[in-house]
């Protein structure tokens, strides 16, 4: 048995920092790596002094999270140190998120939600062995996958179908509609999350949300099979819109100047939504009674599932894993990403 990670002074919230490899592409360019992972907490990133000669370094910064990830990290090890002990914890009837935040390019699709081996298909391994087991036997798993795109909810079981958040008489946040599937092996969760993600990527408008600007959400909910009302606990994987502005979101956005005020107008939401985001975990952390969930559809929704409100009473979890691009021509990304995250510690 893994001794749980959530432990000491701020059992609720765990933040962590993933390392990509670099990729051919960079390899190719001869791109320097410019992040160490420094013993088991600790990144250096060496910023770069100017954007044109990148071989000067100004300054070294060091960041210490609750854990860092080499290059080398397998999803299984990282499923290990993250997402296993929250798979654990819904079985004992709590609630809890796994994020992942960071620019787009630097892993946060890989990491949670990779169509074989992301880190809600070993959870939900996990999980459906855990509901063999005659003490659980009176519960099921129910999946369901929407996404957030420009502050508006999408069923991506259901058509896109629109959704609506609204608080039920108990102040939880409800996914009014949400399509939920009785799911009991990996397999078929597979399958309807392959389908969830043609949805998700081509829509039915045509204006469809690239998968780099919403916000997708795949949630593992356990019930009582007897009584399908009767909530036991719930897991949730998040894969977030990339955390870089809207300008700098890859050229084929920059083509037109009508795409390009949409790929502002999105870079503002976005922004909105993640920084609503760090301002409820940290609201939450500091143990203030109000956490301003409200600001956004993102923590509305994180609301619901993972009932940051909820964490006062002390069933809610959260694990935060910020994944970084190691090339240099991604510095300042970088930065950004790690900088973000250690306001959110
Ligand atoms: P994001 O979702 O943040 O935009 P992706 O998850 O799509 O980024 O990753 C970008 C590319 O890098 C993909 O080709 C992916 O397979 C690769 N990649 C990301 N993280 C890793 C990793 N830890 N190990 C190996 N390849 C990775
Ligand atoms: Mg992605």
């Amino acid at each position: 048995r893994i001794p749980s990670p959530f432990v000491g002074a701020r059992p609720q919230i765990r933040v962590c920092v993933r390392k990509r490899p670099l990729s051919k592409k960079e390899l190719l360019r001869n791109e320097k790596d410019i992040a160490t992972v420094n013993g088991p907490r600790t990144i250096l990133i060496n910023e770069p002094k100017t954007k044109v000669d990148l071989t000067k370094y100004v300054e070294q910064h060091a960041f210490v999270f609750d854990d860092v990830f080499d290059y080398e990290a397998n999803n299984e090890e990282v499923y290990k140190r993250t997402a296993l002990p929250l798979v654990e914890y819904i079985f004992r009837g709590g609630k809890a998120t796994c994020f992942a935040y960071g620019q787009t390019g630097s892993g946060k699709t890989y990491t949670m939600l990779d169509d074989k081996q992301g880190l809600y298909v070993l959870a939900a391994r996990d999980i459906f062995n855990l509901l063999q087991r005659p003490e659980f036997n009176h519960l099921a798993a129910y999946i369901g996958f929407y996404e957030i795109y420009q502050g508006q909810l999408y069923d991506l079981l259901n058509q896109r179908k629109k959704l609506f958040a609204r608080e039920d008489g108990k102040k939880n946040v409800i996914i009014a509609g949400l399509q939920e599937y009785s799911i009991d092996n990996v397999d078929a969760l597979m399958q309807v999350f392959d389908y969830g993600n043609t949805v998700r990527s081509t829509g039915t408008t045509g204006a469809n949300a690239d998968s780099s600007r919403s916000h997708a959400i795949l949630q593992i909910v356990l019930k009582h099979k007897k009584n399908r009302k009767k909530f036991h606990g719930k897991l949730s994987f998040i894969d977030l819109a990339g955390s870089e502005r809207g300008a700098d979101r890859g050229d084929a956005d920059k083509q037109t100047r009508h795409a390009l005020y949409y790929v502002e107008m999105e870079g503002a939401e976005i922004n909105k939504s993640l920084l609503a985001l760090k301002e409820c975990i940290r609201a939450l952390d500091q143990d203030k009674r109000h956490t301003p969930f409200r600001q956004s559809k993102l923590t509305q929704a994180c609301c619901n599932i993972n009932v940051l409100k909820d964490s006062f009473v002390g069933n809610s979890r959260t694990c935060m894993i910020a994944t970084i691009s190691p090339n240099i021509s991604n510095s300042e990304h970088t930065l950004n990403t790690l900088r973000y995250a250690d306001r959110v510690k």
